[in-house]
């Protein structure tokens, strides 16, 4: 029987390597049921790697560490029965999957999870409704010829008709503009005071936990979380960027995490 200590997202001493060297070294982090935890990190952290370590995909040697469901191992788990565990990653570069549609893929995993598929359809639309994205990329060839910001509505209309338990959300801020980043971040915090959802969102932005509030802020650097608070530790990195976190070898990632005001071209809205 599941108690309501173990059910919940739990990543512990987590080292991983890829392409030869150590990118996670030991990451620890724990997230219950409908808590949004926001992971901030310079370019290059293993943000990326750390959702994708989650949710099981190849190409990463796991060297230590667990990442357990309601006490239950995950790693070395496909990727499929993960989803069908109650994990869902939004993609920070959704792949493009040409000749398959939406409701195509989503009808294959409802009916692999043995779920209902005749009310997917109004599903979709009324989830499409929700989040102020046209019927016509319901039937468009998954995330093909789409912007940026349409891949990201796709993804988050995606995790609305599978209400999963637990949401790896990676970069969702990016290539959407602030109303479509307000739209989607107040769908997902519906999903947690409905769905109980748990999420660990993933950026290198705060604008985005401006919309989605976070109940904690952890701070992956270095190949561990460096820091962790509440929201206010944001705040903090908006005005102090990850200098004080960055590794001397990463010159790229603390000049471009110092600030805005360094880049004479950067996004003024980022
Ligand atoms: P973030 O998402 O925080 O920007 P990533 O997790 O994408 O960072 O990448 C972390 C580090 O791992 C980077 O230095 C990146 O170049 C490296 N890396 C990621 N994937 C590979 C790979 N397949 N082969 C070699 N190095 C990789
Ligand atoms: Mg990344």
């Amino acid at each position: 029987m599941t108690t309501a200590s173990e059910s919940k997202l739990v990543i512990s001493g987590l080292r991983v390597a890829v392409g030869g060297s150590e990118i996670l070294k030991g990451v620890d982090l724990e997230i219950g049921p409908g808590e949004v935890h926001a992971v901030m990190g310079p370019n290059g952290a293993g943000k990326s790697t750390l959702s994708h370590v989650i949710m099981g995909k190849p190409g990463y040697e796991v060297l230590a560490g667990s990442v357990t469901l309601d006490g239950v191992e995950l790693l070395g788990l496909p990727t499929w029965k993960r989803a069908q565990a109650g994990l869902f990653l939004a993609m920070q570069y959704p792949t493009e999957v040409p000749g398959v549609s939406l409701i195509d893929a989503l009808s294959a995993a409802a009916e692999a999870a043995g779920r209902p598929t005749d009310d997917l359809q109004a599903r979709l639309e009324a989830e499409a409704d929700r989040i102020g994205f046209d019927h016509e990329f319901l039937t468009r060839p998954l995330n093909v010829d789409m912007s940026g910001g349409e891949k990201k509505r796709n993804e988050t209309l995606q995790l609305g008709v599978v209400a999963p338990r637990y949401a790896v959300l990676d970069e969702l801020d990016s290539g959407l503009d602030l109303d479509a980043l307000r739209i989607v971040s107040r769908r997902i915090e519906q999903a947690t005071e409905e769905n109980n959802l748990g999420i660990l969102a993933i950026t290198h932005y705060s604008r985005l936990l401006n919309e989605l509030k976070p109940d904690r802020v952890h701070v992956l650097a270095g190949g561990c979380i460096a820091a962790s608070g509440g929201p206010e530790l944001a705040d903090e990195l908006e005005s102090t960027g990850y200098a004080g976190y960055a590794e001397p070898e990463s010159e790229t990632a603390s000049a471009v995490a110092s600030g805005a005001d360094l880049d004479p071209f950067a996004d003024p809205l980022a």
